[in-house]
This record gives C-alpha cells, sequence and structure tokens, in this order.
C-alpha cells in the first residue's frame, strides 16, 4: 500500500494498514503496555473494509462475479457500509439486510452509499422467516447473478483478518505482543487474525469479548448451544444467537463477557482520556480489560493489543446520547442535565 501522501488510484487503495496507538491513561492503573489497533482509520470508518474488500476480490478472482452483479449481504450496518463502497469503486449492486436492532444513522449511511436495504426483526430466532438470515438467503435464491457473502459462514471473512490485520498488529509490535484482546460478532476478525499470531508465537494469549444474551462464551466452554444465555442486549455487532463457523473456538483462549451499561460507559470514558471517538464495540473491548486488569492478569512487560473496530460517529444517537444514555437507565437517578456534566 502507499503511504498517506500519495495520491491513490481511488478509496478502496486505504483499506487496512490502520494505526496502532498506544492507551496512555485509559488502562494506566493496570500493569502492562496497552495499545488499540484503531480500524476507523479504514476509509469506511471499520474493520469490515478489510473483508470486504478481500472477499469480493476473491470472487472476483475466481470469476464468481462480473461487472454488474449483485452483491447481498446481512449486516449490523458496517459489513453493509464497506460492501456498498467496494461495491460502488467496482460497480456492482449492493443488496442489504440488516437488523432493526441497526442504528437509524447506519441505515441512512447505507442508503447514501447506494444501497438497497431490507430492515428485518432483531428479536426473532435466526430460522425465522422474517430474520435476516431468512430474507437474504431468500434474495439471493431469487435473484439471477447475485453472490451471498454470508460473513458468519465464510472462511474467506477469516482469511482477510490471517492476510491483513494479523501480519500488521505482529509488525507494529514488533512481534512483542503477548495478548490480544477483541470483540467477537462473526468472529473472523480474532479468528484469522489469531491464527496469523499463534503461528508466530503459540503463547500469545487471545482473548474474545462477548455480550450477556450472546450465546458464544457458553458455546466456547460446553460446546453446547444453550437457548438460556439468549436474550435481547443493546451493543451492536457483538455476540450471538447462533453459533458462526467464521468463528474458530479452538483458538481462543478465553471469552470474557461485558454489559451494554459497562461498555457504553468505558467507549466515552476512551474519547475523554485517550481522544479517541470510537464505537460501542470499542468500549465493550476495553472494558473486558478493565475486567481482566482488575484480576491481575496483565504483568509488566506485557504487550496487550485490543481492536476498536469503528468509529463513535455511527453511535451519536445512541451511546453519544445523553438521552440515550438516560433511557436505558445508564446514569441511574442522575437527570439529564447533570449527566451532561458527568466525570468520567
Ligand atoms: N464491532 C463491530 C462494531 C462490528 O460491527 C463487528 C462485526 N459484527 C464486530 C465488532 C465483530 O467483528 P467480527 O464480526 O469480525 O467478529
Amino acid at each position: 500500500m502507499k503511504h498517506r501522501n500519495q495520491v491513490f488510484d481511488n478509496v478502496l487503495d486505504l483499506v487496512g494498514k490502520t494505526p496502532l496507538i498506544k492507551l496512555n491513561k485509559i488502562a494506566s492503573e493496570f500493569e502492562g503496555n496497552f495499545f488499540a489497533k484503531v480500524e476507523s482509520f479504514n476509509p469506511g470508518n471499520s474493520s469490515k473494509d478489510r473483508i470486504a474488500l478481500y472477499i469480493i476480490e476473491q470472487a472476483e478472482k475466481k470469476g464468481i462475479l462480473k461487472p454488474g452483479d449483485t452483491i447481498i449481504e446481512t449486516t449490523s450496518g458496517n459489513t453493509g457500509f464497506s460492501i456498498a463502497m467496494v461495491s460502488i469503486i467496482k460497480g456492482y449492486e449492493c443488496v442489504l439486510a440488516v437488523s432493526s436492532k441497526s442504528s437509524a444513522d447506519k441505515i441512512d449511511m447505507l442508503k447514501t452509499m447506494g444501497a438497497k436495504v431490507y430492515v428485518c426483526p432483531a428479536h426473532v430466532s435466526a430460522d425465522d422467516p422474517r430474520s435476516y438470515y431468512q430474507v437474504a438467503k431468500r434474495l439471493h435464491e431469487e435473484m439471477k447473478g447475485s453472490v451471498y457473502i454470508n460473513q458468519y459462514f465464510n472462511q474467506l471473512n477469516i482469511d482477510a483478518h490471517y492476510n491483513s490485520t494479523g501480519p500488521e498488529i505482529w509488525k507494529q509490535t514488533e512481534g512483542k505482543i503477548t495478548h490480544l484482546v477483541a470483540c467477537s460478532g462473526t468472529g473472523g476478525t480474532i479468528s484469522g487474525t489469531a491464527k496469523y499470531l499463534k503461528e508466530q508465537n503459540p503463547d500469545v494469549k487471545i482473548i474474545g469479548v462477548d455480550a450477556f444474551g450472546s450465546v458464544i462464551k457458553k458455546y466456547h466452554e460446553t460446546r453446547e448451544f444453550d437457548e438460556k444465555e439468549i436474550y435481547p442486549y443493546r451493543i451492536e455487532g457483538l455476540g450471538k444467537n447462533l453459533i458462526p463457523s467464521a468463528t474458530d473456538f479452538d483458538i481462543i483462549d478465553e471469552f470474557v463477557k461485558v454489559t451494554d451499561e459497562d461498555s457504553a460507559h468505558t467507549a466515552r470514558m476512551i474519547a475523554k482520556e485517550e481522544g479517541l471517538f470510537v464505537g460501542y464495540t470499542s468500549g465493550a473491548a476495553m472494558q473486558a480489560i478493565k475486567q481482566l486488569g482488575e484480576q491481575g492478569t496483565f504483568k509488566k512487560d506485557d504487550t496487550v493489543v485490543v481492536i476498536f473496530p469503528d468509529h463513535g460517529s455511527r453511535y451519536m444517537s445512541k451511546i453519544y446520547s445523553d438521552k440515550w444514555m438516560n433511557e436505558q437507565g445508564f446514569f441511574d437517578s442522575v437527570n439529564v442535565e447533570a449527566a451532561q456534566n458527568i466525570e468520567y
């Protein structure tokens, strides 16, 4: 990839090669050195640019995609945005089935990027015909010349991170990384990055972050699908009500669960303490570090890398809205006016 001060052929030239930024304050109470892989530096403002570009280019190489074809996907927003961006540059139609849990900002953005968007109910099971999985599948079957990215069940999702995020982190830490902390949605980021890192050094600890209300952590521990683990939660892009094959459970050492409330406050704290305006799951990943730090997990010479998957601008009507925070009860009994001045 070219340097940022050069001229680029198009926006896709800027995908990947995101910076690793030292966290100077937010984890300073713990032993160890903490760095964030800040994926909002991708042109589509999230880590999903990597998989969109990689998967689409692999399909082109195999002759599956031809100009004018349609690309279909289910997405909480970020993958959709990235696919829409790649589709514009490469001349494809983009059709997205998204969850009603996605923020209005995200849906508007997808439409702005030329995508056709189907909004599907969030709190139905994956095999319900109204779920975004089933809607995408049906659209794919109905539309001739369409490609279904299927990020939850696509090995190329893992490969994208194995080929980019993993090598970048290894190089940026000069091989010193001891812990990787990453949210798991499809599991592509953590699985692909972990695979590369463990090949370089099998001792690197891989820590996944899961939501209360998701089955992932329990499945990792028992290899059993426990429906009782599933209930609604607010964080978008983290955890799941099904077991994605894009998650390599064997490569992940442990999962940490975080709450909606803690993750929201921690995201706000990242902005206040590090000047990094990041998304809800970045708050979740940092919250996991705090919980681990409090248990004394990290030692003085450890190099801990946390992945911040996307940018804060996508959550203005949610975690960065005092009104929303108050409505969720995240400010407890604090009134909105007082909450605006809350010190983190
Ligand atoms: N954070 C956000 C905001 C996301 O959209 C996603 C993807 N669903 C993730 C984290 C998790 O990444 P992955 O799907 O690679 O596990």
